[in-house]
């Protein structure tokens, strides 16, 4: 029997969405199914013109069975009519962008957020006629003036990398709406246990599944969920055309992980604000940003929009260079690496002059405003499912 997913929780819905026990073994966890070809008992069109949510398996890159179960476990998790997921986050990114936007759209876009997605915006999609404005989506009025006549999308990153602005979901809602416009919303940092967009009015919610939802730093993954008539392209054309379909694999052990989503957020959550809290009281450190502290210039707006704080902590030292020396040298707990959400702490420094000068090319108040919070750059810590008085030891240690 078939779970009826109405009304049940979300612990229940990250268990059993998706899945149901094998028709042919009685399994009850899903088998994976690997096989990149299926067989057909009647003539199927290849077309990616002619897929319907009925269409039977024909080949991995259209869909697949354990791809389809992590789809429909995201779906229910987000509140959506239908997922698609992608080999990574930015194939879900550029999936977003280039299979729904044309020649003279208008994109507006956070100003600092997740690197990737910041290049493909100033430098791929001006090469195909697309132009895109830059603001700081935390300021709704800031983003009332970038709009125009041609704004087919605004793009949002909430909690954004790696300053942790959070953007107003409802308002950049209203916003795009009576513009046109859609409105694109990467909740990677908060996943959908701390925020449903698509509930706010998002019309797409995109996910780097390689941080949290996975969980363990062993996968890559991404995905977008909305109303079928805006996920049907990007299945066409993102997997279809452009190839960006996740492993069966992959998306299996970030099946696997998301059964334990509710119980890892909440648990990153608990570490992160002892961690935050201490770091808050440390005589070297400048600055601490953590949408769960009340010193957090958003700190109202999170607690309206957010159910979780997430385990995201951005801070700042007064030397930041010699910190990162020493923390790639002497950090025993926490790894020194990018990336974020795994069950193991990480921290990474963001240099500032790095990540202006690659992709986000900020200047005179923009850039301003950036060095006011940032200085010459702040750690991103990724808070871990370690003990907190482990990783506070080990920062303790190396901060001195
Ligand atoms: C990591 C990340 C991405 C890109 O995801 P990949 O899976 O690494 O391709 C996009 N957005 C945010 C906010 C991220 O943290």
């Amino acid at each position: 029997m078939s779970i009826h997913l109405t009304g049940k929780g979300p612990q229940t819905i990250a268990i059993h969405a998706g899945e149901s026990p094998e028709k042919q073994n009685q399994a009850s966890a899903p088998n994976i199914c690997m096989s990149s070809t299926f067989v057909v008992d009647a003539p199927i069109s290849f077309s990616a013109k002619n897929i319907e949510a009925d269409t039977p398996m024909i080949y991995t890159r259209w869909g697949n069975p354990t791809i389809g179960q992590l789809e429909a476990k995201l779906a229910a998790l987000e509140n959506a009519e239908s997922c698609v997921a992608f080999g990574s986050g930015m194939a879900a990114a550029s999936a977003i962008l280039l299979s729904l936007l044309s020649q003279g759209d208008h994109v507006v876009m956070s100003n600092t957020n997740y690197p990737g997605t910041a290049e493909v915006a100033r430098d791929t999609l001006p090469r195909f006629g697309i132009e895109a404005t830059t603001v700081d989506t935390s300021v709704l009025d800031d983003v009332r003036a970038a709009v125009q006549p041609n704004t087919r999308m605004i793009w949002t990153e909430t909690p954004s990398n790696p300053l942790l602005r959070i953007a107003d979901i409802a308002g950049l809602a209203e916003l795009a709406h009576q513009n046109g416009a859609i409105l694109v919303v990467d909740a990677t940092f908060a996943t959908p246990v701390a925020t449903t967009p698509l509930d706010l009015g998002a019309d797409l919610v995109m996910h780097s599944l390689t941080k949290y939802i996975g969980g363990h730093g062993d996968a890559l993954g991404g995905s977008v969920a909305g109303r079928r008539e805006l996920t049907a392209p990007l299945r066409g054309e993102g997997l279809i055309h452009y190839g960006g379909i996740i492993s069966p694999f992959n998306a299996w052990l970030i099946m696997r992980g998301m059964a334990t989503l509710p119980l890892r957020m909440r648990a990153h959550q608990e570490n992160a604000l002892k961690v935050a809290e201490y770091l808050e009281t440390h005589p070297r450190v400048v600055r601490v940003l953590y949408p769960g502290l009340p010193t957090h210039p958003q700190h109202e707006l999170a607690r309206r929009q957010m159910k979780n704080f997430s385990g995201m902590i951005s801070f700042v030292t007064e030397q930041p260079h010699a910190d990162a020396a020493r923390m790639m040298k002497e950090l025993e707990v926490i790894h020194y690496a990018v990336s974020l959400g795994h069950h193991r702490s990480l921290i990474y420094l963001m240099e500032t002059r790095d990540l202006i000068g690659s992709s986000y090319r900020l200047d005179g108040d923009e850039l301003r405003k950036y060095e006011d919070i940032a200085g010459e750059g702040l750690f991103r810590l990724s808070v871990g499912l370690e003990d907190a008085d482990d990783l506070i030891a080990d920062l303790g240690r190396v901060l001195g």
